[in-house]
């Protein structure tokens, strides 16, 4: 009877293919509720270039302290720029 024991092989491979399966997936599920938190902060200072007043996030700005006030640039041209009209 060849033919049992190569449906008993099979079977059993379909088995095991399910179990492997399982575990993989159970263990993907246990990592997944980390990225939900992390959204980019919509609700972030908007911070005013004196520049070129263009008004963009604090953490994107280019910092710079002008006379012990800090002021926020949209790039370092900008900065520059401003410091020379000075
Ligand atoms: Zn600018």
């Amino acid at each position: 009877m060849i033919i049992v024991r190569f449906l008993a092989a099979i079977v059993i491979f379909y088995l095991l293919y399910r179990i492997a399966r399982w575990l993989f997936l159970s263990s993907a599920r246990t990592s997944e509720p980390i990225p939900n938190r992390q959204r980019p902060a919509i609700t972030e200072d908007l911070v005013e270039d004196p520049c070129c007043h263009a008004y963009l996030p604090a953490s994107q700005a280019y910092q710079a302290s002008i006379e012990g006030k800090t002021e926020y640039f949209c790039s370092e041209k900008c900065y520059r720029n401003y410091i020379q009209k000075k």
